[in-house]
């Protein structure tokens, strides 16, 4: 089933003719009403007209996250002022925010994406979506929000947190599908286990889109079968409308990132050279139909790559695997490139661990991994946690090449924040 079959399964030759047309007209628009493309345009030689095939997309200038802030509030603005009816912003962790503009049509757009996500994981009219990812600036709740209302779902715009609160809406409405991050969603399946819900017996639920922050194949396996519910991988950023950028289809092997709005480039992170199909490297992309603020090869600073083949499911557009953190998540200890993620997999692949886990580098470089155990895993005796401990210890060794301090605590003690994770403190004297 398609929300777009007519998109959603286009030839892929059609598909680049439309990618064409639209990244002229974007480019005509940015080198018109933008003064910061138009400068940025100049500086590169490139004009609108010198854009004949998708190959010159390279000769466009990237767009980073500080032009963003520099921008800002209004400066990257392609329409009047009073043609903007929504304003969001991506915070970040330090400075000014990034203000993200919506006309109408961008909000129509974003929501029909969001659709396509929701028809394609098998979401229908008559389903129940409680949506318990943070209402407000953030993108990912309303942009959501907007798709489930247009497929015609009962959507329960419960936000984040109230764990309690969550379960009675869950039971007395019945959802079926829920959004939320993947943290939260391993402390909700926790609760759940605390309070003796079992979600096959007493619930109704039977999918989840999980997204805003990376996470592995074992934190969603695990969310899979604590839940009993079917685990789909949501992808987006604020720069490119939020949610409903990238998405998994039931076959679950990688994301459709949806081309005919977003053209994407897999970048040398260092160099900005693109790379070969396949390559890992920063995802790079251009808006194709946004309005109010269209963005020329925005760095996402996301690790990914393409998926080469075909997905059974007949949708042409090509699928990212899923994102192994942010080119600026990397850490670096006594030498050594790490990424929180292949920390991740491992605390995860371990059923005697629970769902919460946290990296403090502290002193001159040292590493200490607290992990949450599961509820049933400690029988009491301490041999039996120095033995867990070792393993712990041995298994990161062996994925990261640097032996870290391993702390076990009990489940539910460690901070569980109402946004994204922070999974990692930097307490280095550097
Ligand atoms: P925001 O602009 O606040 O919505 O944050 C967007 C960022 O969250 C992206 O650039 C990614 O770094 C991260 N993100 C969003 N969705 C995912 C996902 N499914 N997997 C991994 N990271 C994600
Ligand atoms: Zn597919």
């Amino acid at each position: 089933m398609f929300w777009d079959p007519d998109y959603e399964t286009i030839d892929r030759s059609e598909l680049e003719r439309i990618q064409l047309e639209r990244l002229q007209q974007t480019v005509r628009r940015v080198a018109t009403r933008v003064p910061f493309y138009k400068q940025k345009l100049a500086e590169a030689g490139v004009t609108p007209d010198d854009i004949r095939s998708l190959n010159d997309l390279r000769r466009l200038p990237f767009t980073t996250n500080a032009d963003l802030r520099d921008n800002y509030p209004n400066g990257l603005l392609a329409v009047d002022l009073d043609n903007v009816v929504r304003l969001h912003t991506s915070s970040g962790t330090t400075g000014k925010p990034k203000a993200i503009f919506f006309s109408a049509g961008d909000i129509n757009r974003a929501a029909d994406l969001i659709a396509r996500c929701f028809i394609m994981t098998g979401v229908r009219k008559g389903d129940v979506f409680q949506n318990m990812m943070t209402y407000g600036l953030f993108t990912g709740a309303l942009v959501m929000h907007y798709g489930a209302e247009k497929v015609g779902c009962l959507v329960i715009p419960a936000g984040p947190g109230n764990s309690e609160r969550q379960l009675l809406l869950m039971r007395d409405f019945r959802t079926t599908v829920i959004h939320l991050t993947p943290s939260y969603a391993l402390y909700f399946a926790g609760f759940l286990g605390k309070n003796g819900v079992d979600p096959k017996r007493d619930l109704a639920l039977r999918r989840a889109f999980v997204g805003a922050e990376p996470h592995t194949e074992e934190t969603r396996r695990k969310i899979q079968e604590s839940l009993g519910i079917e685990v789909y991988n949501s992808y987006g950023l604020s720069e490119m409308n939020g949610p409903g950028v990238a998405f998994e289809c039931i076959h679950k092997t990688g994301m459709h990132l949806w081309e005919d709005h977003y053209l994407m480039e897999i970048v040398d992170p260092q160099t900005g050279e693109p790379l070969p199909e396949g390559a890992t490297g920063e995802l790079v992309l251009t808006t194709l139909t946004r309005e109010a603020m269209p963005l020329l090869r925005y760095r996402t600073r996301d690790v990914t790559s393409v998926i080469p083949g075909k997905c059974p499911c007949g949708r042409t557009h090509r699928r990212i695997n899923r994102i192994t953190g942010r080119t600026d998540d990397m850490l670096i200890v006594r030498g050594v490139n790490i990424y929180p993620q292949q920390i991740e997999r491992v605390l995860m692949s371990m059923p005697s661990l629970g769902h919460n886990y946290l990296i403090t580098l502290s002193g001159l470089d040292e590493m200490t991994v607290k992990v949450e155990l599961a509820e049933t895993a400690f029988d009491g005796s301490v041999e039996h946690l120095v033995q867990l401990q070792n393993q712990i210890v041995e298994k990161l060794r062996a994925e990261i090449l640097v032996k870290p301090k391993v702390e076990l605590v009990q489940s539910g003690t460690l901070p569980v924040s109402e946004g994204k994770a922070k999974r990692v403190v930097d307490q280095r004297v550097l």
